[in-house]
């Protein structure tokens, strides 16, 4: 059989694809090859911020429609807690920065009575806003997947078949899928499949984000369970606890990996790397550093050099096509990425998508300038 589209990956974009293909009437196969705990893919995570907070009003817009779907769209909204968040920025990310203040200010002695123990720096800037949540990414993807009725494989694509410009598949194992389109939504491994036929490479680097996640007791869940996110940009972000009493802290202070390097994805909690993920978590929650880490990862993604979302043919083929990037931001838009995907894509008419793509993608507008590496994994 020769499937219309192949599509390779089951990560956000691979799903929002997967979607908008089968929308639109045509024969899919989607293949990943992660299992279930999705140890590799940068979609799968106990939970992701969502929010419309971007200094960028294309973006922000298109942010805006994503977070009424999960406020009040099943099952986005069953798995979304609007705990709004704190957001401390120092003088120049407050007047400058890609995150614009919150709507109401925060004074540092309200900050100290909702985290007594916290040590606040008196030279930043909180604020708070209220239109902000965490959602359980994990739950929510298997939710949406299971709506999803198009057949998995599970495997490793290992090639793309080409005649001349034209790719007629994919190789998985000993095996050929045959596609009129392929759809690569393969994240941050994408170059890694491209290199082997000499094409030319999608502009994203290989960034990685050190990840903890702690075990909180039943008394320290019930203290912090209603809390808001705090976001420090460039330093940190801790989410309020899953129901597994587990609380994340991020280190968005992130690692540049050669495309051809291996990608190590879990490490004991006291590797190195998470230094600077307990530092944060101690200034802020002194009662938690003692409590172990269930979660211990590099997370990695692939940043593109316009920190925007990337849907595009691949140079030199016919028939191949990227879907994915931006700047550790995707998953807000999960709602809104099929219909963006059928456009670019060709399977709707939209009028106004291209304006709107224009917008999005303009080099000017970078959205997170803090995620960009400075540092290389060694
Ligand atoms: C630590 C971290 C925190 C983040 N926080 C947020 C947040 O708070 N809010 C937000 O909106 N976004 C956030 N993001 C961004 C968002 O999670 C990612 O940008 C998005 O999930 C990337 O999705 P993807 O589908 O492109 O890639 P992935 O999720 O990596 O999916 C790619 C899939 O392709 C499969 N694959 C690759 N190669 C092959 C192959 N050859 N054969 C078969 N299968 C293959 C992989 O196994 C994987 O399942 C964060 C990202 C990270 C890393």
């Amino acid at each position: 059989m020769v499937f219309d589209v192949i599509v390779v990956g089951a990560g956000v974009w691979g799903a929002a694809s997967v979607e908008a293909y089968e929308k639109a009437g045509r024969s899919v196969i989607w293949i990943d090859d992660n299992d279930d705990e999705h140890p590799t893919a940068a979609s799968a995570d106990i939970a992701r911020i969502i929010r419309a907070e971007y200094s960028d009003p294309a973006y922000r817009k298109l942010a805006e429609e994503s977070l009424q779907s999960f406020k009040t769209q099943e099952p986005y909204s069953k798995y979304f807690h609007q705990t709004g968040w704190f957001l401390i920025q120092d003088e120049q990310q407050a007047r400058h920065g890609s995150i614009p203040s919150g709507t109401e200010d925060v004074a540092v002695e309200e900050f100290r009575r909702k985290f007594s123990a916290a040590n606040v720096d008196d030279n930043l800037f909180i604020t708070r806003t209220e239109n902000v949540g965490w959602v359980e990414a994990n739950n929510l993807q298997q939710a949406l997947n299971a709506e999803i009725r198009v057949k998995k494989r599970r495997g490793t694509v290992t090639d793309l078949i080409f005649d001349g410009r034209f790719c007629r598949g994919v190789r998985l194992g000993t095996e050929d899928i045959l596609g009129e389109a392929v759809v690569l939504a393969t994240g941050w491994r994408t170059n890694r499949l491209l290199a082997s036929h000499n094409l030319a490479q999608v502009d994203y680097q290989v960034v990685g984000v050190p990840v903890l996640g702690i075990q909180l007791t039943d008394e320290q869940y019930m203290k912090y369970r209603d809390m808001p996110i705090l976001c420090q940009p460039g330093r940190g972000e801790i989410l309020p606890p899953t129901a597994q009493r587990i609380m994340r802290v991020n280190n968005p202070r992130s690692f540049h990996l050669n495309s051809s390097s291996a990608a190590p994805t879990s490490l004991s909690p006291t590797h190195i790397c998470f230094k600077e993920n307990w530092d944060f978590l101690g200034k802020y929650f002194p009662d938690l550093v003692d409590r172990p880490a269930v979660i211990s990862k590099i997370c990695w993604d692939a940043l593109t050099d316009s920190q925007s979302f990337c849907i595009l043919q691949v140079e030199g083929t016919n028939n191949v096509y990227y879907v994915g990037g931006g700047s550790f931001h995707s998953w807000k838009f999960r709602p809104v990425l099929p219909e963006l995907i059928a456009a670019r894509l060709g399977l709707k008419g939209d009028d106004n998508s291209e304006e709107l793509w224009v917008l999005l993608t303009q080099e000017q507008s970078k959205k997170h300038a803090d995620l960009i590496p400075t540092r290389r994994w060694e």
